[in-house]
């Protein structure tokens, strides 16, 4: 027992003196037992994915907010079977990554360690920092691929069993062509061709052995234990983990969510007698009661135009084109629809569908509705199955009941990039 008080106190001031940084670990993995601990590598350079800072560190092409690194970083921290996270950083990134922790639950497992000249190096570098603490196992797993699975990593665990190592991996689906000079020389049989992944599960001893006989410049672990004789036993991948690599891999990957936003308008009806027709949705419909409003009174344009602008977090119609503004006056409501439009636009919103109620006693909604529709769908380029219109009046009760005046409620859905 003191020998293992000395070793956890030796272990504390090992990972004072490694990462200045950190707040002194409040808990020490239970070393006296076997423990599972994992490196994460996230010291490359990334240049393929552009300019600017190393990929790792990039915003995660989800827009959830946080970065790539904290991503990888929490499929370790929140996994009960990990005690210890080694965190593999290149020196000039130090600022970067104490940045990245703020993102971290759980940061009392994460130490870290500067990387090498090497992947292989790299990995070397982190086995050296956690033989220290002699975990049973390690994962060891590459930053860039932040979409691992929990389930990935149970099933790593499972089959550790009676192997020195666990690599997931995906079956070759492409047919593979050997070229030369731009001439296809051969087709290579894809039969027992796998695609390898990270994390990787290897049983720590043996790894760290075998990287230290191991040639230099091999591109995963499993190449490392290949080298080495080791056994290590290939399980089920995941089409979902890919490897962030190149710029595209950064926008194609963007997620793209359902927004729905609502509005609701209600304007005045003006005396019997002071029209003959008024304007809804766009289209003419027969009336002698006009709609009073400092624009057109379009009340299904203002309801829709407040759903397209509720759905992108962009306020109201009223902020947007001031009723106290004198410019506004008369204003055809088509020209408030197309800038909600516009805006969504920049945002690269897509409208994908309308819901629209029209409430009154009078005028008959029905009669007009299919060319409301049209029209909704000409305004908006929604296919005609994409727009609703519908109505209803308030059996007699209330001002649209009296007939004193109308409204309209619609909800718009938009299809949004998560970061938008
Ligand atoms: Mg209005």
């Amino acid at each position: 027992m003191p020998k293992m008080l000395a070793e956890l106190a030796k272990g504390k001031q090992y990972l004072r003196i490694l990462s200045p940084y950190l707040p002194a670990r409040s808990r020490l993995a239970p070393m006296s037992e076997p423990f599972t601990a994992a490196i994460i590598l996230a010291g490359g350079r990334g240049h393929r994915a552009g300019e600017g800072i190393p990929k790792q560190y990039r915003p995660m092409p989800d827009g959830s907010g946080d970065n790539v690194l904290a991503r990888s970083i929490a499929i370790f921290a929140e996994n009960q079977a990990i005690t210890q996270l080694c965190i593999v950083i290149h020196k000039d990134d130090v600022s970067l990554y104490n940045k990245t922790l703020t993102y971290c639950n759980n940061s009392d497992k994460i130490i870290y360690a500067f990387g090498g000249d090497s992947r292989q190096q790299s990995v070397f570098n982190g086995l050296e920092v956690l033989a220290k603490d002699n975990p049973h196992a390690v994962f060891i797993h590459d930053a860039a691929r932040p979409f691992a699975s929990q389930a990935l990593m149970a099933r790593c665990l499972d089959n550790l069993s009676g192997h020195d190592g666990v690599v997931p991996a995906l079956p070759v689906t492409d047919t593979l062509k050997k070229a030369e000079n731009g001439l296809i020389s051969e087709t290579v049989p894809r039969a027992g061709l796998f695609r390898a992944q990270t994390p990787q599960l290897f049983l720590f001893d043996r790894l760290y052995e075998a990287h230290k006989t191991a040639p230099q410049n091999l591109t995963d672990d499993a190449a490392v234990a290949e080298h080495a004789g080791l056994r290590v036993h290939i399980v089920e991948g995941e089409a979902q983990n890919i490897k962030l690599t190149t710029e595209e891999d950064f926008t194609m990957n963007t997620q793209i969510l359902p927004r729905t936003g609502s509005g609701f308008d209600v304007h005045r009806f003006d005396k019997a007698g002071s029209t003959e027709e008024i304007t809804l949705c766009g289209v003419s419909v027969p009336h002698d009661r006009k709609i009073i409003g400092h624009s057109d009174a379009d009340v299904g344009l203002h309801a829709l135009t407040d759903a397209i602008l509720g759905a992108l977090a962009e306020a109201d119609i009223g902020a947007h084109f001031p009723p106290s503004d004198a410019a506004h006056k008369d204003r055809a409501s088509t020209e408030f629809l197309a800038h909600a439009m516009s805006l969504a636009a920049a945002k690269q919103a897509r409208l994908t569908h309308i819901d629209l109620t029209l409430i009154c006693e009078a005028p008959k909604i029905g009669p007009h509705r299919d060319a409301m529709r049209a029209s909704l769908s000409a305004l908006t380029g929604l296919p005609l199955t994409a727009v609703s219109v519908k109505a209803t009046t308030t059996e007699g009760l209330g001002f649209t009941g009296r007939g004193e005046g109308i409204a309209a409620q619609a909800t718009a859905t938009l299809l949004i990039s998560g970061d938008a």
